[in-house]
């Protein structure tokens, strides 16, 4: 184990300190949404109590407060994922606004009948049926990369898909179903080398390790508040400039518009162009606040601390002879196992019994299960605030569940 105070961590997040089913709560279901830390909960809370008002165009101080708030909120974010400017930053509702945002936007205009998408077999639905939908409409298919045997992308299938009909690429930098972390950076060189652009889906990868838009190279980067720490109902979509500049908006309403007549209306700047309506204030206050407390940890400990807590569960899992349905060479997170002769449901259940939260099912990711052969897992997955107890516990529950099912 490493020198990182989890304890302290722990601390900080109240919903942990509590019981569930008489049996102290043992969280292992962050890939769904992370709990949040007190910070969050009193950001959104002096928000309301203090600041409440709309934002932009107002001549009162509480209005000029939560503008404050909510562009300094913008700012924080761009520096924490090293974006050139704060106007790449597009507040939407999530990961999966933000990919739907693109699709409908850049894929509007930059898909010709014949163009293809490449998207990985590892997607999230919501890296998929966006870019279905878009395809449906301008006569461009969507074309999976496959994995290895072992649950990475396979590079070379890849690279010999890639040819200059790409225009496209959107794959997720960890994958939420089995924790495949991508090569990003050799993915978006491959895919430049062809003049595609690549979406990187990064809910799942926030919270995990430091992301720099920059270094990465990509041209859209999509994450949501809920998964490291903030709200749910915010999200972000980074853009490259050039190419946000030349999108048309996604939604039309107020704050979008320079001027409106019925003879023709003109369009804001960036990246107001990109947010009709009223924002979610209060939710881009409390991401900003929780990407503030992920900054201050010390992200190599919090990495290495995950990693541990992984090898622990890989370890523990093989001597139970639990399956786990793929063994990607690099993983963030995730433990996507099966109980040989048990539904994944039942297992899932009985942990619950135990105070032992999990997800179970297809994780969002119907083609991948497909691809694997099974009809879904049980995912613990791993954060910041999990300890060996928590491991302890969840082993200690999983012979209980094999006694009892099989
Ligand atoms: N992409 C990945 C990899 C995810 O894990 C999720 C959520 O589970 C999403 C996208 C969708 O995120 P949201 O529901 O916050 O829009």
């Amino acid at each position: 184990m490493t020198s990182y105070d989890v304890e302290a961590v722990r601390r900080d997040f109240p919903i942990l300190q509590q019981l569930v089913h008489d049996q102290p709560l043992v969280y292992l279901d962050s890939a769904a949404t992370t709990q949040k830390p007190r910070v969050v909960i009193d950001a959104l809370s002096q928000y309301y109590l203090q600041d409440n008002s709309n934002v932009h165009r107002a001549a009162h101080a509480l209005a000029d407060r939560a503008t404050t708030g909510f562009e300094n909120a913008r700012k924080r974010i761009a520096q924490f994922i090293n974006s050139p400017k704060p106007e790449q930053i597009i507040w939407t509702r999530g990961t999966t606004e933000s990919i739907n945002l693109v699709a409908a936007s850049y894929g509007r205009v930059a898909l010709q009948p014949g163009d293809k998408i490449l998207v990985s077999t590892l997607e999230h639905h919501s890296n998929i049926v966006p870019w279905q939908l878009i395809a449906a409409e301008r006569g461009a298919t969507v074309i999976p990369i496959p994995l290895d045997n072992r649950g990475d992308l396979d590079l070379d299938a890849y690279a010999a898909l890639l040819d200059e009909r790409v225009k496209i690429v959107a794959v997720n930098q960890v994958s939420n179903a089995l924790g495949t972390v991508n090569p990003i950076k050799s993915i978006v060189q491959s895919a430049h080398a062809v003049g595609a652009k690549v979406l990187v889906d990064g809910a799942q990868a926030i919270a995990h390790f430091p992301v720099d838009v920059q270094d990465l190279n990509c041209d859209f980067y999509a994450f949501s508040g809920h998964k490291a720490f903030g709200p749910t109902g915010i999200g972000v979509l980074w853009g490259r400039e050039s190419l946000l500049e030349q999108m048309p908006p996604y939604q039309g309403g107020g704050e979008m518009i320079e001027s409106v007549s019925f003879s023709g209306t003109t369009f804001n700047q960036l990246p107001y162009k990109f947010e009709a309506g009223t924002p979610d204030i209060a939710g881009a206050i409390g991401m900003a606040a929780a990407i503030e407390y992920l900054g201050n940890l010390d992200r190599a400990a919090v990495q290495a601390h995950e990693a541990a807590l992984l090898a622990e569960c890989i370890e523990r899992g093989e001597e139970m002879g639990l399956r786990r349905v793929a063994s990607p060479r690099h993983a963030a997170g995730i433990y996507s196992f099966l109980l040989p002769g048990a539904h994944p449901s039942d297992v899932g259940t009985i942990l619950d019994q135990q105070g032992v939260a999990v997800r179970t099912g297809h994780h969002c990711a119907q083609p991948l299960m497909a691809y694997l052969g099974v009809p879904g897992t049980v995912r613990a997955s791993l954060s910041i605030y999990n300890n060996h107890e928590d491991i302890d516990r969840f082993f200690n529950a999983m012979a209980k569940v094999k006694k009892f099912l099989l």
